[in-house]
């Protein structure tokens, strides 16, 4: 695998995709730079870099598609008001503005051999989950759960397979407060074969799908699900409730 980089790139434009929903177009001389490290993953990452007084804080961020022939890439920032770093940055964002983000990672991708395809994600997926759809073979079968506001806030998804989505709309309730996609998930005819799945959204996910999928349901090997942000805290304090999670997996009886 390439070593990570680090590059500074300028926004070249915009686009509004949905209320809460906003695409960042990027390019400029260092693009090659990045492309030359770029993952062959459909959830493949990078982190954003802020400068806060003396400190860089970072952010993740999924790169939504790129464009080498344009010489560009797209990352769709879930926008949440003015608190926070990134989602404030790309609602203000202009073209002409920079950002500078090392990376990438990733380790996703939809595999051929899996009989069926389940995604299941809050709008921070949402960029993976349509870059995954798109990456599909022609024709195979696919089912999506995606959380979302309300019925003005669906994107279109592209995708060659026979993808069913479902637009679980959240009418009201705050981000990361609903049970709407295990209860979805649960209610669902669980398919025959193969399952590979990608879940990842809020934190609460991992305490209700999670043991669901794993409940001889999907295999651990075809399963990714990871938390993408937590409500109620920073992507600092995330990562710090993370590691205690991990600490107290390898602690027993913890
Ligand atoms: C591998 C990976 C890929 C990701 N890809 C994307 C992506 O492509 N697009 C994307 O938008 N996000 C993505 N995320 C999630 C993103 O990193 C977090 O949402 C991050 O916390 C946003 O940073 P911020 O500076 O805007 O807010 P922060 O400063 O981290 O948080 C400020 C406040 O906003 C809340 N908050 C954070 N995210 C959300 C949200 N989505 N909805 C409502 N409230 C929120 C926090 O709980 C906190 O209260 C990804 C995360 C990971 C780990």
């Amino acid at each position: 695998m390439p070593q990570k980089t680090e590059v500074e790139l300028t926004v070249q434009r915009t686009e509004q995709l949905a209320p809460r929903l906003r695409r960042i177009v990027l390019g400029g001389p260092a693009f090659d730079e990045y492309l030359a490290h770029h993952l062959p993953c459909t959830d493949t990452y990078v982190k954003l870099m802020f400068a806060v007084g003396e400190d860089t804080v970072l952010r993740t961020y999924t790169v939504r598609w790129v464009d080498a022939a344009a010489r560009e890439l797209a990352i769709d920032f879930v926008t949440h008001g003015d608190e926070g770093l990134a989602g404030a940055w790309a609602q203000a964002a202009r073209p002409g503005d920079t950002l500078r983000f090392r990376g990438p990672g990733g380790a996703y991708r939809p595999v051929p051999e899996a009989d069926h395809q389940l995604f299941v994600g809050d709008e921070s997926a949402l960029p993976a989950i349509a870059a995954s759809v798109a990456a599909l073979q022609p024709g195979t079968a696919a089912t999506a759960f995606i959380e979302i506001d309300g019925p003005g806030h669906q994107v279109e998804l592209e995708s060659p397979a026979d993808l069913a989505v479902y637009w679980l709309h959240r009418d009201g309730a705050a981000p990361g407060t609903t049970t709407l996609l295990d209860d979805a998930v649960r209610a669902w005819p669980w398919p025959q074969g193969r399952v590979q799945a990608f879940v990842h959204g809020e934190s609460a996910l991992l305490k209700t799908v999670r043991p669901y999928l794993l409940d001889g349901r999907v295999d651990r090997k075809d399963i990714s699900v990871s938390a993408y942000w937590r409500r109620g805290v920073t992507e600092e304090g995330f990562r710090a409730w993370k590691k205690e999670q991990q600490d107290a997996v390898m602690r027993p009886g913890a």
